[in-house]
């Protein structure tokens, strides 16, 4: 399979480039040609399929051609050791939870699937070392960090704002040792990411080693965001649920997530449509609304991982649909809360159904609430564990939220990490050292 760059002005490149680049070289996102179909046959007997066998049908049909069918059967096997179950709210309402992996958010998903593809393509090849620059507020660097612990031919650099992420996701990150350094940065999470771009960006710099990039951009970590569409389906139809009206509300910010769900749509996956939802960073709500696109500075909300002011996937869902704003606000509509919203639904849902959302979940359950129809099913996303957030749950519950033991067992590791300052200078020569 080849794939193109949303900005068409660079070759089309196979999944390996495609992966070890993470963006195209005119700065465009990289897309499939083509999208292939499952057929139809495939929905008939998903209900008895188990979610590493469905994920390596969908895997399959994807990069099939890429990587041998041994190969891609262990990273897909291995990536998903761990549940995606699919939980009644109340009503026709269900979470998807996407937090039972290993540091309890979806991220995990397409980072341990990408650290598994990017391995495979250095031990095929026997190239150098791949060095992975991630800028984080908290989630991408844990899953991240933990994705591509121990894996050969990886070396992985978290740069982080210092004493601006939650002590539990600094754990995640800092403690690990082996392939994967945490970098201090004496800065804001965006002087992480102007970091990072501007390594991205100098000759030099990339002359001496492979940089690439392990955000949603990169094909590898967001296709693979798509089996758990699938799986949802899958437990709906064991359910014995009607099939013809799911409806999936996503909690979104750079719109990777949303973005894998809408190609598995395109590739037969019947679900009827879509919500974005979203905290006050609003920018894809406005442009379904009016048909503009204005991004603009992120705000600061209780529901972080969503603070996105100019969402980078934005640029794949208009590919998807040639630009057609008709299209994609026919497939897709929008929601958008403020934190006193967020706040008022995990409260209400905890008092009322018992069901503890994480601020993120809350966005895409109270999307349900407001946009889905009596005869429909509603799925949203629960992004992260309620765990992660625990301060802001805490409050807002009024209660204790009880930390998760695979939570806990990062806080008993030794944090180490090399501290810097926001001089690209500075980093450059880090780097250059390493
Ligand atoms: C990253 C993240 C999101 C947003 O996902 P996108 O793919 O960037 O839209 C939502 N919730 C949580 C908990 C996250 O970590």
């Amino acid at each position: 399979m080849q794939y193109y760059s949303t900005n068409g002005q660079s070759p089309k490149v196979g999944l390996q480039e495609a992966v070890v680049h993470g963006l195209a070289s005119d700065r465009g996102l990289f897309m499939p040609e083509i999208i292939p179909t499952i057929p139809k046959a495939f929905f008939k007997n998903i209900s008895e399929m188990t979610l590493q066998e469905i994920a390596y049908v969908v895997a399959n049909t994807l990069f099939g051609q890429d990587v041998e069918s041994e190969t891609l059967k262990n990273i897909v096997y291995d990536t998903l050791n761990f549940d995606i179950p699919l939980v009644h709210v109340d009503e026709n309402r269900y979470s998807l939870e996407l937090f039972h992996g290993p540091t309890l958010a979806f991220k995990d998903v397409g980072a341990r699937f990408m650290a598994r593809l990017l391995g495979y393509f250095n031990q095929k090849d026997g190239k150098d070392v791949v060095n992975v620059l991630v800028a984080t507020s908290g989630d991408t660097g844990s899953a991240v960090a933990n994705g591509f612990l121990n894996v050969p031919g990886v070396k992985v650099y978290v740069l982080y704002p210092k004493g601006k992420v939650s002590k539990i996701q600094e754990a995640q990150f800092t403690t690990l040792g082996a392939n994967i350094t945490a970098l201090e940065v004496n800065g804001t999470f965006d002087d992480c990411q102007a970091l990072v771009k501007s390594a991205f960006m100098d000759k030099e710099l990339n002359e001496k080693m492979q940089l690439t990039s392990a955000n949603s951009i990169n094909v590898a970590r967001f296709l693979p965001q798509m089996f758990y569409y699938f799986y949802a389906y899958a437990q709906l139809a064991k359910m014995g649920k009607p099939l013809d009206k799911i409806v999936v509300s996503v909690p979104s910010g750079n719109f990777g997530n949303i973005t894998a769900g809408l190609i598995g749509k395109r590739m037969g996956l019947p679900i009827s449509r879509f919500i974005a939802a979203n905290n006050k960073n609003d920018i894809v709500y406005q442009y379904l609304n009016t048909g503009v696109y204005s991004p603009r500075p992120s705000i600061a909300t209780i529901a972080n991982a969503m603070d996105v002011g100019d969402p980078s996937n934005f640029a794949r869902i208009l590919d998807l649909y040639q630009n057609s704003h008709s299209k994609i606000s026919s497939e897709i509509s929008g929601f958008t809360y403020t934190d006193e919203q967020i706040a008022e639904t995990l409260a209400d849902t905890y008092k009322k159904t018992g069901y503890l959302l994480d601020p993120h979940g809350a966005v895409g359950y109270r999307s349900l609430l407001e946009g889905l129809k009596p005869d429909e099913i509603g799925v949203f996303l629960e992004t992260a564990h309620p765990a992660k957030f625990k301060e802001t749950v805490e409050l807002i519950i009024n209660a204790k939220v009880s930390i998760p033991a695979k939570l806990a067992a990062f806080m008993k590791g030794t944090k180490s990490t090399i501290k810097m300052t926001t001089s690209f200078n500075a980093f450059k020569k880090f780097l250059m050292n390493e």
